[in-house]
C-alpha cells in the first residue's frame, strides 16, 4: 500500500459536533465497538478519539440530534470540532 493512502486512513475519524451540546444523551456511547467516546462531569459534549475510532459509522443513527459525522463531511460551520474532538484526549 502506498504511503499517501496509509496516512489518509489513519487520519479519518468520525467527530462529535455542535448539537451534541446540551444532549450529551451518551446513546452513541453504548453502540461503538471499540468504547473510543468519551465525556467527564465537567465536560459539556462526548467526544470521539481519533486514534482509536475504527470508522464504523455505527454511532450515527443513535445519536438524536444527527451530531456526529464523517471527518470529511463535517459542515463547515462545525469544522473546528474535529480539533475539539481530538485535543479531548491530549491530555
Ligand atoms: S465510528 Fe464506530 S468506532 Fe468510531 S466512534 Fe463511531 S461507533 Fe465508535
Ligand atoms: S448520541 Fe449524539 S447527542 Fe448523544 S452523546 Fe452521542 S453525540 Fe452526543
Amino acid at each position: 500500500m502506498p504511503p499517501a493512502a496509509v496516512v489518509i486512513f489513519a487520519s479519518m475519524a468520525y467527530v462529535i459536533t455542535q448539537p451534541c451540546i446540551g444532549t450529551k444523551d451518551a446513546s452513541c456511547v453504548e453502540v461503538c465497538p471499540v468504547d473510543c467516546i468519551h465525556s467527564d462531569d465537567a465536560s459539556e459534549m462526548y467526544y470521539i478519539d481519533p486514534d482509536e475510532c475504527i470508522d464504523c459509522g455505527a454511532c450515527v443513527d443513535p445519536c438524536p440530534v444527527d451530531a456526529i459525522y464523517p471527518e470529511d463531511e463535517v459542515p463547515a460551520e462545525w469544522s473546528h470540532f474535529i480539533k475539539i474532538n481530538a485535543d479531548y484526549f491530549k491530555n
